[in-house]
């Protein structure tokens, strides 16, 4: 049977594959009593889920190569050792006979039991294992509710899987990087979500907030998957589908096109010259990046480097990314955004114990409260500056103490590096993210300390308008046209380009072609993207005129009737 769901679409494009179904199985199971009849079947399905296991952590250890192998080839062998644990083999078996309950109860609790006993254990690094005994039990989990596997899974359909998950973690996405999926699709998750953004970076159609698809949708179902419109088509019929094969060659069509202006200057028709910059998670993106045509990185989200590992990784390591993507852009700006850890981006996802994640320690708040961790990434971006143009970029600044703080942490490393005698860039620029309201509306202090700006319209709207990015039940009410965050976006680049302080926006809204017009108009020169979206902003800047927009761009600031700003909007790109 044919059906329809939607959902908000962070990724345009049409994809036309097979469900791939994958779950991230939470720990609340389900508790119930099992006649003494079926126990025996009880511990068998509890055997075989184990096995199952077992034989999943042989396979991926026999395919692991390359030169992370050893390192994963460890990680395997303690899951395999947590596995084979009596705590957890043996005594979930005892439990499921003496308390008559079914295998997943008995299960998470010996898995509670064994993450006591790793509490008590005195070492720092064993006891952080715990991360690794729930990982494992997750494995028994999945093997037990019917859908083993691991993440990422298999891809059968090779070329055409579609994956839909209930919800997936920044750090679930990334990994995704390394299969062919032809788009995404999740139950939970926002707009800007920084799932949404690396999905979209992956350049594939994606929806999230559909809710029930995990249930609705069967494994190898044939899906059509409209990311601008936010629409799945379950089983369609072959009218339906040749109707969308036909749209996607149009599509494809279109962005053949698009790459006859990769090397076109982008210059407004009036001849304004505007810098299209590309948003980058890890150094393999900068592949992408020289396809766009963008002529530097305005943001490298550099925490991904953290993350999906058990260590953090090392100045060196670290190092050897930045000097990577400097040596790759040949001169051209890489800017740098130093770690923005917490919220939806953890070290460790069994330290998710903030009430309020987005309010809490993250960003700079967790760089000044673990100053050796940022110590190590300061040091691995000072010395790689040698190695091209790098700017420092700060995430979250709220308020001047932060920025002193900052600046004295920065002064620091570098002094670090001059008694080791290691030279780098000794004027390298260090500017901050205008993403919380304060900031913007306290901008006079981060001009004169800071030598640029860039607007992280994602978390500058989440923060103005009260609203979790990452949270689907609000996801409608997102809204980047919101009269407040207008005029705080206008009021920073105007107040920035009167100091003459360069200033960018690196949000989301850089890569909407919708904002392109209005964010010209404000007086923005500088965009930083997903490479994905940079063609057809820079498309979208050829064919305007600032002189033209400008007036109505006024108009749409002193609107506050959302009516009246969507229409004024539709004439302006019109
Ligand atoms: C932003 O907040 O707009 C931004 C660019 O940073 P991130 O999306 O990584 O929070
Ligand atoms: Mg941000």
């Amino acid at each position: 049977m044919s059906f329809t769901l939607r959902g908000v679409g962070v990724s345009g494009g049409i994809a036309i594959g097979h469900a791939h179904l994958v779950s991230h199985v939470t720990l609340e199971v389900a508790h119930y009593a099992v006649p003494q009849s079926e126990i025996e079947n009880e511990v068998a399905r509890l055997d075989s889920a184990f096995n199952m296991v077992r034989a999943e952590l042989d396979s991926l250890h026999a395919s692991v190569s390359g030169p992370a192998a050893a390192e994963y080839g460890a990680f395997l062998d303690l899951h395999r050792m947590i596995l084979d644990d009596s705590t957890l083999s043996v005594a979930a078996k005892t439990y499921v006979t003496q308390n008559q309950c079914n295998a997943e109860w008995a299960v998470t609790q010996q898995m509670n039991v064994l993450l006591e006993q790793f509490e008590q254990i005195e070492d720092d690094y064993l006891r952080e294992r715990k991360t690794d005994v729930v990982q494992v039990v997750e494995r028994v989990l999945k093997a037990l509710l019917g859908h083993p596997g691991y993440v990422p899974p298999p891809v059968k359909h090779d070329g055409d899987s579609i994956l839909v998950a209930h919800d997936l973690s920044p750090a679930d996405v990334i990994q995704y990087k390394r299969h062919r999926f032809t788009a995404f699709l999740t139950d939970l998750g926002g707009l800007t979500s920084h799932t949404a953004i690396v999905a979209r970076s992956l350049n594939i159609p994606s929806i999230v907030a559909l809710h029930h698809a995990r249930q609705l949708i069967r494994d190898n179902d044939l899906l059509i998957v409209d990311g601008s419109q936010g629409v799945v088509i379950i089983n369609p019929d072959k009218h339906v589908l040749s109707e969308y094969r036909s749209r996607q060659s149009q599509l494809e069509l279109e962005k053949r096109k698009l790459k006859r202006i990769k090397t076109t200057a982008a210059t407004t028709l009036d001849g304004c010259s505007v810098d299209l910059f590309a948003n980058i998670e890890l150094p393999q993106d900068i592949e992408q990046v020289k396809e766009s045509g963008a002529t530097g990185i305005g943001l490298f989200r550099s925490e991904f480097l953290f993350l999906n590992r058990d260590d953090l990784p090392t100045e060196d390591e670290q190092f050897e990314a930045y000097r990577t993507v400097a040596r790759k852009m040949q001169g051209l700006p890489v800017t740098i955004r130093t770690f923005d850890l917490g919220a939806d981006k953890n070290l460790d996802s069994a330290k998710r114990v903030a009430v309020n994640p987005a309010l809490g320690l993250r960003a700079i708040r967790l760089s000044l409260a673990e100053p050796q961790m940022f110590h190590t990434q300061l040091r691995a971006i000072l010395r790689a500056s040698r190695h091209g143009q790098i700017r420092i970029l700060v995430p979250m600044l709220s308020c001047v103490s932060e920025i002193d703080q900052t600046l004295r942490l920065i002064e620091n490393a570098k002094q670090s590096l001059r008694e080791e005698k290691i030279t780098f860039d000794e004027k390298i620029q260090v500017g901050g993210m205008i993403e919380i309201p304060a900031a913007a509306l306290s901008l006079d202090i981060f001009m004169r300390k800071l030598d640029f700006l860039s607007i992280g319209t994602n978390d500058l709207i989440q923060y103005t308008l009260a609203i979790d990015r990452t949270d689907d039940s609000v996801a409608h009410m997102y809204d980047p046209l919101h009269p407040a965050v207008l005029r705080l976006v206008a009021h920073v680049i105007r107040s920035a380009s009167r100091a003459k302080v360069p200033v960018a926006v690196c949000g989301e809204m850089a890569g909407d072609i919708s904002f392109t017009r209005l964010l010209l108009g404000f007086g923005l020169r500088q965009f930083s993207m997903h490479p994905a979206q940079l063609l057809r902003v820079k498309q979208e800047v050829l064919r305007s005129n600032v002189p033209v927009v400008t007036p109505l761009t006024h108009k749409i600031l002193k609107a506050d009737d959302p009516v009246k700003i969507h229409q004024l909007l539709k004439k302006l790109n019109d």
